[in-house]
């Protein structure tokens, strides 16, 4: 069946890989883009798309019941992939309120205005409600922090959220369980390791240390740098989330992740080694980012700088991917290896795009 998705939060950075990526493997369907703008959503993300006669972004909040009712109807919507979000922890513990509204209230009022066009009004007027799919695009930091030899998160574990970050999450995630329990809404809900790649906003580690080495800043590591993350590349979330929506049994939650943990400082020490490796062997390099001398020197680790833990910092995290694994034949397609090469390729190639983003 042809898809028409209607995609929160597509100018953000996993949002819009998505994009870019379900319109390349499925170019007969309509995607259209509901994003606010906020300081992490970015217009020119979608630059490639933007002409494409099946592509239409429109600027407004989730927030916004009204809005999300009349898209619905306006483009005949009948599969919402939701993943506008604040998404920032540290940002979390300075201003919860931001995330209590978008990701608590705003995925209420998405809720809320899918059961009317879809189930509702379909029904006062005599009819079945429409085939539809709510998609709810979740992380696996609603289920708290592991120890250094428990087993990963699976779907069954039970959620123990840390942060304001992720107790929102957690709250919407149960708010759209509860409308599939009570009003029959066909939802589906993933939930994923940390991402990376190209278009990731420069407050994120991996962007982070990237942009810093190629201007010479600290590269500032939380605490001992011993968290561990199980990372997977932005374009495998996709075809995970494309999977769950296609194959995935309606009501049912399915982990995403990479089998892929590191901690935190091993991955910055990784970093600084394939860019001292890029810079030693590219002298055209050397000339587009002269900033980079440590680089050029081959001794970007110099640049590692330990900063104060971030309060109540979830020590580690790790994704038990079996079921999507077995169910529906899930795999990551790049390892470490290749994804972090292709990213801090797109990095190299696309300063215009990351340096205006840079706050220091
Ligand atoms: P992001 O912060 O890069 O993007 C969020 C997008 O949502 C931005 O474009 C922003 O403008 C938009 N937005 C924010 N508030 C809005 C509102 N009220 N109305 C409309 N649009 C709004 O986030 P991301 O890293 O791309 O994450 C996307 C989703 O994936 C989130 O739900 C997040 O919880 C989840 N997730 C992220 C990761 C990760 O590693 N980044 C891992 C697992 C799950």
């Amino acid at each position: 069946m042809k898809k028409t998705l209607l995609v929160t939060g597509g100018a953000g950075f996993i949002g819009a890989n998505f994009v870019h990526y379900w319109l390349k493997s499925n170019p007969d369907d309509s995607v259209i883009v509901l994003d606010a703008l906020t300081y992490a959503g970015n217009i020119d993300n979608l630059a490639s798309v933007q002409s494409l006669a099946n592509f239409h972004f429109v600027h407004g909040d989730i927030c916004d019941t009204d809005l999300v009712e009349k898209l619905l109807h306006e483009y005949q919507i009948n599969t919402i992939v939701h993943f506008a979000a604040e998404s920032h922890v540290d940002r979390s513990i300075t201003g919860p309120d931001a995330f209590i509204e978008t990701n608590i209230m705003g995925t209420y009022s998405l809720l809320k205005a899918s059961k009317k066009v879809w189930i509702d009004l379909p029904k006062e007027q005599g009819r079945e409600s429409v085939s539809h799919r709510f998609h709810h695009v979740s992380t696996d930091e609603v289920y708290g922090t592991l120890g250094p030899d428990d087993p990963a998160f699976r779907e069954d574990t039970a959620y123990a959220p840390n942060s304001p970050y992720s107790a929102s999450k957690a709250a919407s995630d149960h708010l759209v369980r509860a409308y599939h329990h009570t009003y029959g809404l066909d939802v589906t809900t993933s939930n994923c390791s940390n991402n990376y790649g190209p278009y990731h906003f420069p407050e994120k580690l991996i962007p982070l240390i990237i942009a810093n080495v190629l201007r010479n800043k600290p590269l500032p590591i939380y605490g001992d740098g011993q968290q561990i993350r199980d990372w997977l590349y932005v374009e495998d979330h996709a075809r995970g989330i494309e999977l769950v929506i296609n194959k995935g049994r309606v009501g049912e939650n399915y982990n995403i992740g990479g089998h892929n943990e590191w901690a935190n400082i091993d991955i910055v020490k990784l970093i600084c080694d394939k860019m001292d490796q890029a810079f030693a062997t590219d002298p055209l390099l050397q000339k587009r980012f002269p900033l980079a001398s440590q680089a050029i020197a081959g001794e970007s680790q110099s640049l590692i700088s330990y900063v104060t833990d971030r309060p109540g910092h979830d020590r580690r995290y790790a994704i038990d991917a079996t079921k999507t694994n077995q169910e529906l034949g899930y795999k990551p397609s790049e390892s470490f290896e290749t994804g972090i090469a292709k990213t801090l390729q797109w990095y190299l190639s696309n300063e215009s795009w990351w340096k205006p983003l840079l706050i220091n």
